[in-house]
């Protein structure tokens, strides 16, 4: 099918897109097109205005420091995949980003498209809570930034108000003796998950279990982040985590996969996934 007709922008910086959004308020920006193309050629959006970024240079950006990873808006999933230094820097992004689509898909779609199109089956949104990152918005009354337990309020939303641009989503860096992992189970390689888990231990100098945290794709309508210390303990007890959580959550049966069948998976990748992380966390520690 072809899209519905619209008026397209075609900015070259920051601001004239701004000024564009702020025109325009109906408008709705094109990233890399992944999921705003379908969703038009399927006739289940029609805005009458597109602000394509694609020309905005500045915002093609990957920053890695010690503080963390910048991503803006522009920067391709399949840039910030290949990236050596973002893998230094939060090994975690890499790893989720394979999990992400088709390659061909990671050459055009962007890190920044993925969160504000806020899909709870995707990878990145529970990358970016489970990290505790934050997404940085500007429009023409000023900029702001939304941490990400803010930022994804629920299916295919995000706090983003019309007329904003996120420019920017910054992934913290791992803390000293963390592991990290992530690990999903999908019909298919490629496609969306069924359940997916972002998993981050930290170990204490006495490489007890300091702080483990899992953050959830696929089983609620916006990600979940379950803090799993406690449950775990300081030996790092992951299939007690496991049933803590099992009995957390309260997936939605769909055609791909029944309630039950979702809580126990969503089980067996939280082991796997902290299990994961705690040893990188020690390979890291010693
Ligand atoms: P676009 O499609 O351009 O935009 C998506 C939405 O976000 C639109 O509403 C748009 O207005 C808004 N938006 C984009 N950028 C900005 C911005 N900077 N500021 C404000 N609003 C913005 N994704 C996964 O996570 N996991 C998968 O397994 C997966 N499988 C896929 C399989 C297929 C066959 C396809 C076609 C897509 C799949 N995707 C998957 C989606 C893909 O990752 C998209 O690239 C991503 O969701 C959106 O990024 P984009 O740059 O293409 O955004």
């Amino acid at each position: 099918m072809k899209p519905p007709p619209f008026r397209h922008h075609a900015p070259r910086t920051v601001d004239e897109a701004l000024g564009m959004l702020a025109d325009a308020p109906r408008a709705k920006v094109l990233a890399g097109g992944q999921s705003l193309i379908p969703l038009l050629n399927m006739r289940l959006a029609a805005p009458p205005d597109l602000v394509d970024i694609n020309g905005v240079a500045e915002l093609d950006t990957v920053h890695c420091g010690d503080e963390g990873v910048r991503v803006g808006a522009l920067a391709r999933h399949a840039r910030v995949e290949r990236s050596v230094e973002a893998a230094a820097v939060q090994p975690l992004l890499g790893r989720a980003l394979r999990h992400v689509a088709h390659p061909v898909i990671r050459n055009r779609g962007t890190v920044v498209g993925s969160l504000a199109h806020a899909d709870p089956a995707a990878e990145l949104p529970a990358v970016l809570a489970v990290l505790g990152g934050t997404v940085e918005a500007a429009s023409a009354r000023g900029r702001r930034t939304i941490p990400a337990a803010d930022f994804f309020t629920g299916p295919l939303e995000s706090a983003l108000a019309p007329g904003e641009l996120a420019v920017a989503a910054f992934f913290p860096a791992a803390p000293p003796r963390t592991g990290t992992a992530f690990t999903e189970t999908a019909r298919r390689h490629g496609d969306y998950a069924l359940s997916g888990v972002a998993a981050v231990v930290t170990l204490d100098e006495d490489l007890r279990v300091g702080a483990a945290r899992a953050g959830y794709l696929g089983i609620a309508p916006a990600p979940l982040v379950l803090d799993l210390a406690e449950a775990a303990g300081p030996h790092g007890d992951w299939p007690a985590a496991a049933a803590y959580v099992r009995e957390r959550i309260d997936p939605e049966p769909d055609i791909h996969a029944s309630a039950r069948y979702r809580r126990h998976l969503t089980g067996v990748l939280t082991e796997r996934a902290l299990a994961t992380a705690a040893a990188e966390a020690l390979r890291r520690a010693r």
